[in-house]
């Protein structure tokens, strides 16, 4: 295993580090198994990271710059996870290991607290769930994310969490308190509301209607959720009728907004993606072959295409922050403080 001259990702470079900087040393892994059937299968391998809040290169697709990533692998096991690739720099498998091995960065809290503290640290967006997800099965057992939400709190920083997990609700009080302070955004993925595909493509999820459970609490809790409605698989989750059954469900579940997302195979996903592809729809094969045959993204036309009817059933069902409660937002001021000087915020 590689530990060694380890970047988050080669597309996340660790912030105030050069590029070949470790972001932990080999003498720092802890590995643990736990005798739990939940954990059965899956290796922990603890570490002490060196950073915790990483860049994304101003080139990158991604609608955000800094990103916290307290766990590498993820017990969801989607089948088509494009985070899969990322195991491969620490010399682990991106198939099953992915699902298997996971990396946890223990002291995640203390560093980031450390980071918002930083002179050269200036409020900046954080996104989390960007990699894999922070509220996968080891979060209830390592408890990360609330020493995470409670430093992002303190200091008034704007975060957001995109999330498989219904673990989220555990940190609804936190969640609730750092919406009083700043702005914090929280996404779920829902890409369809189909069980049969659910429970062989995303074999380790909870099961959509749950995560619509979770859109729901959120909303009820005056924290806006949108869903990420992410992947819309070809030929097995885009039908017509799949997609008005999962427009119907996020809009009833009162989502503040719905968008569409079409999978994309980047290598490591691809492979694995594929494999299970012909094992479980052998005739699709081919037509997978020739929709992904310029790479890591369907065709623009069938993009537009998925996106059009997304649009326009999410109008149907009346989907939007105006439907939706719009949850309370406050803005701090520039100079990161404790929460309690809740006098110097400004309501939107
Ligand atoms: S929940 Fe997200 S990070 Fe985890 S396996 Fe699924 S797609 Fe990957």
């Amino acid at each position: 295993m590689r530990w060694e001259n380890l970047t988050e990702n080669p597309a996340e470079i660790p912030t105030g580090r050069v590029t070949d900087a470790a972001l932990f040393g080999a003498d720092t892994v802890t590995t643990r198994t736990f005798d739990t059937p939940e954990f059965a299968g899956v290796t922990f391998h603890e570490i002490r990271a060196r950073s915790i809040v990483n860049r994304v290169p101003g080139a990158s697709r991604m609608p955000f710059e800094w990103t916290v990533n307290p766990y590498r692998g993820c017990t969801h096991a989607c089948v088509y996870c494009f985070a899969r690739k990322t195991h491969s720099y620490l010399d682990l498998d991106t198939g099953l290991g992915f699902d298997s091995q996971i990396v946890v960065k223990v002291n995640a809290p203390e560093l980031l607290r450390r980071h918002l503290a930083s002179r050269r640290w200036h409020g900046e967006h954080i996104a989390m769930g960007t990699n894999v997800d922070c509220y996968q099965r080891a979060e209830g057992r390592y408890r990360l994310m609330p020493g995470i939400i409670e430093a992002l709190r303190d200091y008034a920083n704007p975060f957001s969490i995109l999330t498989k997990g219904t673990l989220i609700l555990r940190d609804l009080d936190l969640l609730r308190q750092a919406a009083e302070v700043t702005d914090v955004g929280v996404s779920v993925s829902v890409g369809f509301v189909d069980r049969e595909l659910w429970r062989t493509v995303e074999p380790g999820t909870p099961a959509p209607e749950r995560r619509l459970d979770v859109v729901r609490a959120l909303g009820e809790a005056g924290i806006g959720c949108g869903v990420l409605m992410a992947p819309v698989i070809p030929f097995l989750g885009d039908h017509p009728v799949q997609l008005r059954e999962t427009v119907r469900a996020v809009a009833a579940a009162g989502a503040t907004s719905v968008t569409p997302l079409v999978l994309h195979l980047r290598p490591g996903a691809r492979e694995w993606f594929m494999s299970w592809l012909g094992q479980h729809h052998p005739h699709l094969v081919r037509r997978y072959e020739r929709l992904y045959a310029e790479g890591a993204y369907a065709p623009k036309w069938y993009q537009r295409r998925i996106t059009r009817q997304v649009h326009e059933l999410a109008e149907e069902f009346g989907i939007g922050p105006s439907r939706a409660e719009a949850p309370r937002r406050l803005r701090a001021r520039q100079e990161p403080e404790p929460a309690s000087a809740a006098t110097q915020l400004t309501l939107l």
